[in-house]
């Protein structure tokens, strides 16, 4: 994996720390005694990176605590490839311009801002707000780990976390106006497989009938052939349900009838051919990597293909590589070689989805909001294997063709990024408030 290069790393956390203690220091300064308590802040370091979590006491009557998920660390940048530095914010022409600006420092900046404005007004959550910044969301996700495990009291015990990275409201590319808002429910599992064959090998000139690349090859056309069983949850069926409305055709057609009935074989196969959509009806595996052989004279001694896959949440590692053995018959040798974290679909949960609801038309009135599983994994995913549900809530739109998170040139509209302070005001306070 590849560490990030940002060069704001190194005092964003400490910054934010600064930041979140100002807060209550400078707010009720003859109240410091109760305010610790009220919003405690903690500035670890776990697994040599920072992660800062702190906590905005409630009174407890709404119920066990909220955490709010967000990651402060971004994928490196090079500033050579840049329009401009990715390093420093730039607005220009109605857009924020830098590294993280959408993935995902604006987010946090929002969800920092928002604790700071509801202490100004003197607002007390009915239960404990905790903010969790991570430090190594793009690389290992040992700070989030680390905080789920070893650091877990800090917690406090939470029902669910509102992920900031995860989720997005989407803008029209004619009008600019707010088309859809996505709500993550649910990340499929990163696994890469390797299947490896051996042979004694020899002089080419001499062939054997036995050849790695040729049982690799076979190997090969059978993951090809084989499909993993069709499946589905309260997030891929109501993505469907609202895509399918909207979707002209016989792909349309199929997103219907497989929302109505996911067991209906012919709108899964309907799907299946289609890329943006197979891997929210099954896991998926697909080759992506050849290796064989060492000599253009010598019989090949092994062969090797990396296969990687992308699971559906619930299913673990160990039934997909045993599938896999299954396809690809005696003698391939398949073994996991790169694995994300296992995790269950959140439940659709009513509050939320009626928060996040009013969330997004307190800006954007009437805009459809709709469920969804990420092909992608964030925090979230360590999070909701911890056994805590979470929900991806960002609060920006952006266009598709402008949504340039780990490319360049990476981007926010001005308005959406203000609009995003609505946004989680609202939310925050339907969750936690009276
Ligand atoms: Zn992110």
């Amino acid at each position: 994996m590849t560490q990030s290069n940002d060069p704001t790393h190194a005092f964003a956390a400490e910054w934010l720390a600064g930041l979140l203690d100002a807060i209550h220091r400078n707010l009720e300064p003859a109240e410091q005694g109760r305010l610790f308590e009220g919003c405690a802040l903690v500035h670890y370091r776990m697994a040599g990176m920072d992660e800062i979590v702190a906590r905005y006491a409630g009174d407890g009557t709404g119920g066990r605590p909220i955490v709010l998920l967000a990651h402060m660390d971004v994928v490196a940048a090079k500033r050579e490839d840049w329009t401009r530095d990715p390093f420093t914010l730039v607005e220009e022409n109605g857009y924020f311009f830098g590294r993280g600006t959408s993935d995902i420092k604006g987010d946090l900046a929002l969800i920092a801002a928002t604790f700071i404005r509801l202490k100004a007004e003197g607002f007390v959550p009915t239960r404990d707000l905790i903010i969790a910044f991570s430090g190594d969301e793009e690389t290992d996700m040992a700070t989030t780990r680390s905080l789920v495990g070893k650091h877990r009291a800090l917690l406090r015990d939470p029902e669910f976390a509102l992920n900031a990275d995860g989720g997005v409201g989407v803008l029209d590319e004619t009008t600019g106006e707010a088309a859809v808002y996505y709500v993550q429910g649910a990340e499929k599992l990163y696994a890469t497989y390797e299947l490896n064959v051996r042979n004694p090998g020899g002089h080419s000139s001499e062939p054997r009938l036995d050849n790695a690349i040729y049982q690799l090859a076979d190997a090969l056309k059978a993951v090809e052939a084989y499909h993993f069983p069709a499946m589905w949850n309260d997030w891929t069926i109501g993505s469907f349900r609202a895509s399918g409305a909207v979707t002209p055709g016989a792909l349309g057609e199929a997103m219907k009838r497989f929302a109505a009935n996911p067991r209906d074989e012919a709108a899964a196969n309907v799907l299946y051919e289609n890329p943006s959509y197979v891997g929210l009806t099954r896991t998926t595996c697909i080759p992506t990597r050849l290796t064989a052989g060492h000599a253009d004279n010598a019989l090949p001694q092994s062969a090797t293909a990396t296969v990687n896959c992308r699971i559906f949440p619930g299913v673990g590692f160990e039934p997909v590589r045993a599938a896999l053995a299954h396809v690809v018959g005696e003698g391939v040798e398949v073994r996991l070689t790169d694995e994300g974290t296992p995790s269950e679909a959140s439940p659709m949960r009513e509050d939320v989805m009626t928060a996040v609801a009013n969330a997004v038309h307190a800006s954007y009135p009437g805009t459809p909001i709709v469920p969804q599983m990420a092909a992608y994994a964030t925090d979230g995913s360590v999070f909701r294997g911890a056994g805590i549900p979470t929900y991806g809530v960002s609060g920006v739109f952006i266009k598709d063709s402008e949504s340039f998170s780990h490319g360049l040139n990476e981007r926010v509209p001005v308005r959406s990024f203000y609009n995003g302070l609505t946004h989680w005001y609202v939310l925050i306070k339907q969750l936690a408030g009276r």
